[in-house]
């Protein structure tokens, strides 16, 4: 029997039967640990808010033959209030699709994991709006798992910055108005290529503090939307109901 413990985020819930759950666990030092939850479902079990999608807390899993099961759950935040906001409910579902994505099992997730925390908190407390949260953790999470976009300056001559660029999704690269390839490319002004290289390169205490417009905003939530879908080359349910919500 094995029996490991570790703080977690709850990415997903599925039931089992009338009283069990499946749960996914994102954590810092094993990354997803998949768990089934024994009686979670009923309403006098301990276990019930620990084990609820985007509850935080410490687990304790102990693995008998093949499957985790959750034997103790003890909860440090839930973040239910989102579950009052649609339209962030929504966004904080899709960073758990990601999660789920980009992480495995037997992983380091440290950064990851803080990443979601930040920006689940950041959502529950008002504190930046929906579009720069999503294109913060949308770029920072592609950093992270090795689709760090090339930033540095124009592909081709090198111009560090001009007032029209260019960003290309399929290559991650950005050009000059000159050197710019034909096909189509996001146009994105000086403050949305700063965004991007200071979110990629900046020390993680400090990635979502910055000041950015709302066109510019918008045009960043584009270009991190476009260039993640591009590398993942996936469908994302949770995102298609989040742009319905917005819409
Ligand atoms: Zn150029």
């Amino acid at each position: 029997m094995i029996k490991i413990s570790a703080p977690g985020l709850v990415i997903r819930e599925q039931s089992i039967g009338e009283s069990d759950k499946l749960i996914t666990v994102l954590t810092a030092k094993y990354g997803l640990v998949r768990a089934f939850s024994r009686g979670a479902k009923k309403t006098k079990s301990k276990k019930l808010a620990a084990t609820s999608l985007l509850a935080y807390g410490e687990f304790t899993f102990v693995k008998t033959k093949d499957a985790f099961s959750v034997e103790d759950a003890l909860v440090k935040e839930v973040f239910f209030e989102l579950r009052e906001d649609v339209e962030k409910m929504a966004l904080a579902q899709y960073f758990c699709e990601l999660a789920n994505e980009f992480c495995e099992e037997d992983f380091e997730a440290e950064e990851i994991l803080r990443l979601l925390l930040n920006g689940i908190w950041l959502l529950k407390n008002d504190k930046k709006t929906t579009d720069f949260i999503k294109a913060v953790i949308e770029m920072r999470l592609m950093s992270l798992s090795g689709y760090m976009p090339d930033l540095v300056g124009c592909e081709q001559c090198g111009a560090y910055e001009t007032e029209k660029m260019f960003f290309v999704p399929e290559s991650g690269k950005i050009y000059c108005e000159e050197c710019a390839p034909s096909g189509f490319n996001y146009r994105v002004n000086a403050s949305v290529i700063q965004a991007m290289r200071y979110v990629t390169l900046s020390d993680f205490e400090k990635i979502f503090s910055f000041v950015l417009n709302e066109e510019s905003q918008k045009l960043f939530g584009k270009i991190t939307e476009a260039y993640l879908l591009q590398k993942t080359q996936r469908k994302f349910n949770t995102l298609d109901f989040y742009r319905v919500i917005k819409s």
